[in-house]
């Protein structure tokens, strides 16, 4: 009783085997790398800011927290910006693959 009867390759007739491949868009990644570049200027830009409202509060100046929430934010932001934008141009795809001949196609 065969449950699966696996796909046959339409190239060669050899069994097909399922597996990923990580498809790249070089554009995006192109496109991707200065964003990511400034992702990470914004997180360390917030990263300071916070630094230095720590210090302001620290020395007095009350007013300081209410800016701390927006320094956090910003440098959170800033690196889910980086880390969103480095996963672009990198897509993982389900195919059939033959191992025989090289040929294969996405799976539904
Ligand atoms: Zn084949």
């Amino acid at each position: 009783m065969a449950m699966s009867p696996g796909v046959t390759c339409r190239q060669c007739g050899g069994q097909m085997a399922r597996t990923t491949r990580t498809q790249r868009n070089y554009g995006l990644q192109v496109l991707a790398a200065p964003l990511c570049l400034l992702g990470l200027a914004v997180a360390v830009t917030g990263a300071g800011m916070t630094v230095a409202a720590t210090r302001r509060y620290a020395a007095g100046a009350q007013s300081a927290i209410t800016h701390m929430a927006f320094d956090i934010s910003l440098g959170v932001a800033g690196l889910f910006l980086a880390i969103g934008v480095a996963r672009l141009g990198h897509k993982k795809q389900d195919i059939w693959r033959c191992p025989a001949c090289g040929y294969f196609f996405e799976r539904a």
